[in-house]
């Protein structure tokens, strides 16, 4: 196959383009795509093109970016999932990846389990998915939200759990925490995540429970820094955040349970939270029907219900806020309605800045993503909704989004539909 291999010259007529750090338009704007970079956007444009678009009365955007990902967790049936051939990951894998870029995200951020060979089928063109910024597999402590060896695992709501060989590492002690950072930085890790509070997906640790030492956490973030990157951490409850944030971590995913004191602080530490609201969501819909245990529903309910209380927490305090899902194999499909969940609460603007702006920062491609401009990737949706406007509209990707392109490659066109 050839989707991913970059075209020539894609040219992008009578767009009305957003300026993602404004948040406002340019209307009658033409965007060239040259080997898969934008190289211009502008008024005057002329000259040949091998894929040309016409865009006359939509929305031009960037390809929205999803901070908080697992390909690895391909299905909600995690009995089987851990009996899986390498086989049956990659074709499963292979189509999240392919669906991900058909609702209209082209950048993703994988927050654990093993991804180095979906990224190189992706890369090589023999299966189509977003730009992978990978994690790896995660650190966990013994008897940790990763550490899933002692009990059975039936429920997946957060997904940062399963089988030790492919999404995380046992590790105890600074000695051997930093042993395992590094081979994961050797690997490929594009920053590292830890577990540092307990789960609700895990058999064998309460939500409230704090889980490494601060020592253990400073000496991650320690072995980060000197790749020039960050560490991120799976965190609900106040005590694990706080320690979290205090040790450097960069992001804290989901944050449900966050309460104002926290807040205040991640905010004074510029410490990001990555809320995944949808999937407790998705999880509350159907999880008594996939016929999951009353326990981990009950703490999922805990979670969901606390989740937009701390979101509007967070945005009080200012503190700097990221776009994820943690979406897991079946309930994918949901994905873009983190946005519909985030405009209960916020503005859009501040939804849509959080997708574009901070996922960039947290996968490190300021400018080259999340962005409408020269020396961005050439991917961009075109949309019939003004997101601005409307963002649960939007939301609904079948209908909304005309158009994904992906270095300057037509991937969806729903135009004629
Ligand atoms: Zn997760
Ligand atoms: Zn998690």
């Amino acid at each position: 196959m050839s989707e991913n291999r970059p075209s020539t010259r894609t040219v992008i007529r009578n767009a009305t383009v957003l300026d993602t750090a404004a948040m406002s338009y340019s209307e009658d704007q033409t965007v060239v795509i040259e080997d898969g970079m934008i190289v211009e956007v502008s008024d005057s444009t002329t000259g040949e093109a091998d894929i040309e678009i016409d865009a006359a009365g939509r929305f031009v955007l960037p390809g929205l970016i999803d901070g908080h990902v697992h390909f690895r967790l391909a299905t909600l049936d995690f009995r089987a999932l851990a009996q899986w051939s390498e086989v049956q990951f990659g074709i499963a894998m292979a189509r999240l990846a392919a669906a991900t870029v058909e609702r209209g995200f082209t950048t993703v951020r994988d927050l654990g389990g093993e991804v180095n060979g979906l990224i190189r089928a992706i890369e090589s063109g023999s299966t189509t998915g977003p730009r992978i910024v990978r994690a790896g597999m995660m650190l966990t402590q013994t008897g940790g939200h990763g550490d899933v060896r002692s009990g059975e695992i039936e429920v997946a709501s957060c997904g940062c759990v399963l089988d030790s060989n492919v999404m995380s590492i046992v590790a105890d002690g600074c000695d051997a925490v930093r042993k395992a950072a590094r081979h994961l930085l050797r690997d490929g890790s594009d920053f590292l995540k830890i577990h540092v509070s307990g789960g609700v997906a895990s058999p064998s640790d309460p939500l409230e429970s704090v889980q490494y030492t601060p020592e253990e956490i400073r000496t991650v973030v320690t072995e980060a820094s000197h790749r020039n990157t960050y560490v991120a951490a799976h965190a609900y409850t106040p005590d694990a955040i706080a320690m979290a944030a205090r040790e450097g971590v960069h992001s804290i995913e989901h944050g449900n349970l966050m309460d104002a004191d926290t807040a205040r602080l991640l905010a004074d530490t510029g410490t990001v939270v990555v809320p995944t609201l949808v999937t407790y969501q998705a999880m509350n819909d159907i999880g008594e029907q996939l016929g999951f245990p009353r326990a981990n529903l009950e703490k999922n309910r805990i979670v969901l219900e606390s989740g937009l209380a701390s979101l509007e927490l967070a945005c009080d305090d200012g503190v700097t806020l990221g776009f994820g899902t943690d979406l897991i194999g079946e309930a994918q499909p949901r994905q873009n309605e983190e946005l519909a969940i985030r405009a209960n609460v916020q503005p859009a603007a501040d939804v849509l800045r959080s997708m574009w702006t901070v996922n960039a920062q947290l996968c490190h491609l300021e400018g080259r993503i999340g962005v409408i401009a020269p020396g961005a990737y050439g991917d961009v949706v075109i949309s019939d909704v003004d997101p601005l406007d409307d963002l649960t509209a939007f939301a609904r990707h079948e209908t909304a989004l005309t158009h994904v392109i992906q270095h300057g490659n037509v991937m969806v066109d729903r135009s004629g539909a």
